[in-house]
């Protein structure tokens, strides 16, 4: 899957850490909003137009969990139970990420920060330009997470009754017939990640609205309008 990135190094990993000089030339974006806003979507969608490479803490950890790394052994009690992984564990996910040649002008993050020492620790790992906060509210997420699924062969992300495939069984992006549902993409764990969503990560909105970089999109639209509002916003 093209958006699982495991946390292992990438082929094209520089021999220096060249952390210091990532601090200095990135500038990022950070896609925000509850579970289930849309944030995979449009940064799939506005990807080619940032030139960005998405970087969803969510699919690490997924793909960490799938591989049984230490990482994902750690992280998957917590993602079962709809909370939030520990601090440290996804500061580590990113340090190492981020050291990855395809992130050398900055990333887009999808799902990362969530916390107030995450927005912190990563205020002194890259520059960000502009946080986009996909607003939808609590009423239309559990539909919206329920009838979600994404194709296992490149990650397009579908749904079943709001952007369903063009061809019923087929990927509309690589032909593959081959897709997966989350297992925590259901009823139950959704209220836990909501709960989280509003405790723990939404004062950030206030933190980064202080910085003046915050930009609120209507996220109960089309995909396209969504879409273009956040093109718009980072002109
Ligand atoms: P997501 O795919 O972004 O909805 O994330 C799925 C799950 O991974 C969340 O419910 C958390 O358990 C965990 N997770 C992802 N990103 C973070 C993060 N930045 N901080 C803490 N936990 C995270």
């Amino acid at each position: 899957m093209a958006t699982l990135r495991p946390s292992v190094a990438c082929p094209a990993r520089p021999t220096v850490k060249t952390e210091a000089l990532h601090a200095v030339n990135m500038e990022s974006i950070v896609l925000f909003g509850p579970p289930g806003a849309g944030k995979g979507t449009q940064a799939q969608r506005i990807m080619q137009s940032t030139g960005l490479p998405q970087v969803s803490t969510g699919d690490m950890l997924r793909a960490s969990v799938a591989a049984g790394t230490e990482t994902g052994m750690k992280a998957k009690k917590f993602m079962d139970a709809g909370q939030l992984v520990p601090d440290d564990v996804i500061i580590a996910l990113i340090r190492d990420r981020i050291q990855d040649a395809d992130a050398s002008n900055g990333v887009m993050f999808d799902g990362f920060p969530r916390t107030i020492p995450q927005a912190e620790a990563l205020a002194g790992i890259t520059n960000v330009s502009h946080v986009i906060a996909i607003e939808v509210p609590d009423e239309k997420i559990v539909e919206r997470i329920c009838g979600r699924y994404t194709c296992g062969n490149c990650g397009a992300v579908y749904h079943d009754t709001f952007n369903p495939t063009k061809t019923e069984g087929t990927c509309n992006s690589c032909g593959s017939s081959d897709f997966k549902r989350r297992a925590d993409d259901n009823a139950d764990t959704v209220m836990s990640r909501l709960s989280a969503y509003h405790e723990q990560t939404s004062p950030l909105a206030d933190w980064y609205d202080s910085k003046g970089i915050f930009h609120r999109i209507d996220g109960d639209r089309a995909i396209d309008e969504i879409s273009t509002d956040i093109l718009i916003a980072l002109e």
